[in-house]
């Protein structure tokens, strides 16, 4: 469906950028805007900028920025139509679905989410109802998985044959292509097109809105060459390492019993699920990746990890403890009986004995510390150094000190074991960490004049001052006033523009100035719609300069409105004439390589002309 653009920028001027901001992200005051730490990259340092004047964020870590819809796109990870749905329903305005706009003008994004949608109740039908369903159903059965349950997640089963999901997509025209390119179809070498999940159980993979964003196949009869588990290839609606599975259905229970159970497959999450336990979600597939994390931290700052209690186990944990560390989660371990898994003890046991293991979970630390005890490893001196410098690592990782300090206090207490000689490998530890995070500063420092770089002209050779001074410019276009962009406009032409994209800026904002539109920051933004240059915007007009403040120093007394129009002026005078000086360069050197004096004579007409174009220019814009 698309949304008509009116619609989204009544909705857009009618939310408060703050306010879709604020109840995630604690921002402070300051000067004009707001700062607080990023939610798109990890800092310890604020550098998320939201400008409640301008309508828009910017981060100048990572460069994220653009408006509410930018935000809200970014934070939940959902579409533009999804953003501006949400934002709609929570200003209170109701966006009428006109069947017209259904079809035509689709966006690429929800034709492929519907292709995945249809595809999911396919696959659930074949479960319930098809002949060759049947042996998925009694492995559904023989894993205690309830009609209801198998309902809720959608759960289905491709049947196994060549063609059949293809004869279903050709029959409801579902576009093939677009099938392959969601992974549900694949292509041999010869080009002919099979079913890619044929044979297997279907766990489909939800957004955290509840969309099927993706499936994950378990194999069910052993099959030489096959993989036991198929995942859905990335695609612009899935992206793995950003999505939990089950988070779609557990979010609620986690936020209000504030705590997360992290198990490793799609059948642990179900059977606990299925037992009434819900604050569970599953990394599956993948090692927990940093956007997991960072996801799971909008809901809660309590997790609780399971996984198996061996070696291997542990050392795929440590990963995760770590990423879970950094992002100042409170983390607990619990280990299942040798030979269970989550699936298996809650239908063995029940949801109580279960419980009680979660709430039998020990700290990270001490969990560790514990199974090193176990293998002896702090009987020996040598063993015990190595120990102890293991167990620090993600230690070093937790940014209150105060906390690190109570930690490593109860683990020296508990295990008997000298708190100088912790303190000093955590020290060591530290040292080397504050190096790390100076040559990541420096990195980020580079990375951020690239993005500037990247939008900006590298083949023409244009002075330096015009481009600041254009800069400039653009940057007066995006202060929400009315004069400033008249005069700008009527200033400026295409033609003098030094980059495409100051070409796309500036002409997007005339045509706004033209059509009497809203002039705020966060409603220009949303006419571009190049995500680069949305952050190219924010982030020049939420650096640190700036433009009025200079400005206003340097007035006092005077109204913001009034010390806006001056600059602008000024700066446009400096534009202008910039440009003309570079073409008086030109006359010069021409003139020095003209043969005759005629010649001569006729440049220094033109010089003439230039000067009272500049004086004309001056006088203009006093
Ligand atoms: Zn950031």
């Amino acid at each position: 469906m698309t949304i008509p653009e009116q619609k989204i920028e009544e909705v857009r001027a009618a939310a408060n950028i703050y306010d879709f901001i604020s109840p995630h992200i604690s921002l402070k005051k300051r000067g004009r805007n707001y700062i607080g730490l990023c939610p798109f990259h990890n800092e310890k340092t604020p550098s998320f900028t939201v400008s409640e004047e301008k309508q828009i964020f910017h981060c100048f870590g990572c460069h994220a920025g653009g408006n509410v819809y930018r935000f809200i796109m970014d934070y939940q990870k959902i579409s533009f139509i999804e953003a501006v749905q949400e934002v709609a329903k929570q200003v209170g305005i109701t966006i009428e679905v006109s069947e017209t706009e259904q079809t035509e003008g689709q966006s690429e994004q929800e034709s492929l989410l519907d292709i995945n949608t249809a595809a999911a109740k396919y696959f659930l039908d074949n479960l319930l109802n098809s002949h060759e369903g049947e042996t998925a159903r009694q492995y559904f059965e023989r894993r205690k998985i309830k009609l209801q349950t198998i309902r809720t997640f959608g759960l289905g089963y491709a049947l196994p044959a060549w063609e059949a999901f293809i004869n279903f997509a050709r029959e409801k025209n579902i576009d093939l292509n677009k099938s392959v390119q969601l992974g549900l179809i694949g292509k041999t070498n010869e080009g002919r097109l099979y079913d890619k999940f044929s044979g297997r159980i279907i766990f489909p993979i939800f957004s955290s809105t509840g969309r099927v964003i993706a499936f994950g196949g378990r194999i069910l009869e052993n099959r030489e060459n096959a993989a036991k588990y198929l995942n859905s290839p990335e695609s612009i609606v899935y992206t793995k390492g950003r999505v939990l599975y089950g988070l779609s259905h557990a979010k609620d229970d986690i936020r209000k019993l504030d705590k997360a159970i992290l198990v490793e497959g799609y059948m642990d999450l179900i059977s606990l699920h299925q037992a009434g336990i819900k604050n569970v979600v599953a990394v599956s597939g993948t090692a927990l990746t940093e956007e997991q994390v960072q996801l799971l931290s909008r809901y809660t700052k309590n997790v609780v990890l399971l996984f198996d209690a061996d070696a291997a186990g542990m050392k795929a944990a440590m990963r995760s403890i770590e990423l879970l560390l950094q992002r100042d989660m409170e983390i607990k371990i619990a280990s299942l009986p040798v030979g269970e898994d989550p699936d298996s003890y809650v239908n063995n046991f029940g949801k109580q004995a279960f419980e009680e293991i979660i709430n039998r979970a020990q700290n990270f630390l001490e969990y560790q510390t514990d199974y090193f005890q176990k293998q002896g490893l702090f009987n020996e001196p040598a063993t015990s150094a190595e120990a102890i410098r293991e167990l620090m690592k993600p230690v070093a990782l937790i940014n209150d000190e105060l906390k690190r300090t109570l930690l490593i206090k109860t683990i020296a207490k508990k295990f008997n074991l000298r708190e100088m000689l912790i303190e000093d490998e955590l020290r060591k530890i530290l040292a080397g960490q504050h190096k790390v995070e100076l040559i990541e500063a420096k990195r980020r420092e580079v990375t951020e004049s690239k993005v500037l770089d990247s939008i900006l002209p590298a083949e023409k050779k244009i002075p330096q001052q015009i481009i600041n001074l254009e800069v400039e410019l653009i940057k007066l276009l995006f202060e929400g006033s009315e004069k400033t962009v008249e005069l700008i406009v009527h200033h400026v032409n295409e033609e003098m523009l030094s980059s495409d994209a100051h070409i796309t800026i500036f002409n997007h904002v005339a045509d706004a100035y033209n059509a009497s539109a809203d002039l705020t920051a966060g409603a220009l933004i949303e006419r571009i719609k190049d995500e680069k240059i949305q952050r190219y915007i924010s982030n020049i007009i939420l650096e640190k300069y700036t433009v009025s403040k200079i400005w206003e120093e340097f007035h006092p007394g005077e109204s913001r409105e009034k010390i806006l129009e001056k600059y602008t002026k000024d700066t446009l005078c400096k534009y202008k004439h910039a440009h003309l000086d570079e073409r008086a360069n030109e006359y010069y050197t021409e003139m020095e390589n003209a043969g005759n004096d005629e010649k001569k004579i006729d440049i220094m007409k033109l010089l003439r002309d230039l000067n009272k174009e500049k004086q004309l220019i001056s006088e203009e814009l006093r």
